[in-house]
């Protein structure tokens, strides 16, 4: 298919990098920025790489007063033998299209929004960090630009991707965290937009996690908004339970967020042979299997930490302590994998990873 040409402009001062062992969450960004630009009845246009910078806006633009905006989240890494890769980045623009159809925004083409990041990685190759655990961050989102006071779908929008490179998500390997168990705030309904990754979803989400932290707890756990009965996913990673040898994770129910780790998870226990239960679970159900001593493993999944073994859930004061404290086997064998596909060090038996130096034609 032919892809409308992307305009490069390079920067005449790249940035000081910093050093791989300093590197933190989302800090800090690269040289240049991917930007396409949606006008109503024309369609994307104006494809472009242009130098990182701050953006100018009118004050009415709708997506500061009624937040029709939508982003993606994922990683590039550099393998030992210094080729790029990426992991299913075609899932992440088929769920940015899906998110951006919520929000009555205008879908991107998912194969000119790839090209668009496969061009702007290759203008900052050398951000992508070497360092054991580091990666590069990609954001990609999409914001209402029309300057209008009005509640309805803007008429102009902007599409952009930014780069950040990111240190290991834990020191020292995987580590169990602690959650919270969320029993007053809700983060989505059914019917809802909890299924997109729209802004709204995270800053109604802030004042749970505040009182979370100020406990002493990294994460809360969300239940259903309705009964407040059914674990929904923790902070931003859905949740899996490994019950009595059964492994369970909420099934999508439209207020869930469908994670692609988590669906990778699920491809990757099937591929195994272990198939992974779908369904609606209780906290209840968790708690009973529990005291019963079948509560074997927790873990949390997304792109950010892979794999997140849980360590303890706070229920309403009942402290439920899972596999000691400590990472369990099945966390460990999947963080292992999926890490090892990601970085090529291992086999990639699903055909998951896109490698930056392979021709192009084989590419997606
Ligand atoms: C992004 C996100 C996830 C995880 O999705 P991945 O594609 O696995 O990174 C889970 N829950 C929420 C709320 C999220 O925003």
């Amino acid at each position: 298919m032919t892809t409308p040409e992307i305009t490069v402009t390079r920067t005449d001062s790249r940035k000081v990098k910093p050093l791989d062992e300093t590197l933190l969450f989302g800090r800090t960004f690269t040289d240049h920025m991917f930007i396409a630009d949606y006008v109503k009845g024309e369609g994307w246009q104006n494809h472009r790489i242009v130098p990182y910078a701050p953006i100018s806006l009118d004050p009415a633009a709708i997506v500061f007063h009624y937040g029709q905006t939508v982003f993606e989240g994922m990683k590039a890494y550099r393998a030992e033998d210094e080729s790029i890769r990426l992991f299913r980045p075609q899932e992440n623009f088929k769920r940015l299209n899906r998110s951006l159809d919520r929000l009555c925004m205008p879908e991107v083409n998912e194969e000119r929004a790839l090209s668009g990041l496969l061009e702007l990685l290759k203008v900052e190759e050398e951000w992508v960090p070497r360092l054991k655990g580091t990666s590069l961050y990609i954001r990609p989102f999409v914001i209402a630009t029309e300057a209008f006071l009005g509640v309805a779908p803007a008429a102009t929008y902007q599409f952009y991707i930014i780069l950040s490179p990111v240190g290991s998500y834990y020191e020292e390997g995987i580590h169990p965290v602690k959650i919270l168990v969320e029993n007053e705030f809700v983060r989505a309904v059914k019917g809802g937009t909890g299924g997109a990754k729209t802004a709204g979803n995270y800053a109604s989400a802030l004042k749970a996690q505040e009182t979370a932290s100020a406990k002493g707890y990294s994460q809360v756990m969300w239940l259903d908004g309705v009964e407040h009965k059914y674990v929904e996913e923790v902070g931003s990673m859905n949740i899996f339970f490994k019950i009595d040898g059964e492994i369970i994770t909420p099934a999508i129910n439209g207020s869930i967020l469908e994670g692609i780790t988590r669906k990778s998870i699920i491809e990757l226990l099937a591929h195994w042979g272990t198939p992974v239960t779908e369904r609606q679970i209780s906290m209840e159900e968790v708690a009973e299997s529990f005291a019963a001593g079948k509560l074997e493993e927790v873990f949390g999944t997304g792109t950010a930490a892979v794999i997140s073994p849980v360590g303890e859930l706070n229920w309403n004061g009942t402290i439920m302590e899972v596999n000691g404290g400590k990472t369990g086997p099945l966390s460990e064998k999947l963080y292992d994998t999926l890490t090892r596909i990601q970085m090529g060090v291992v086999e990639d038996p699903l055909g998951w990873v896109t490698n930056l130096s392979a021709p192009l034609e084989k590419i997606g």
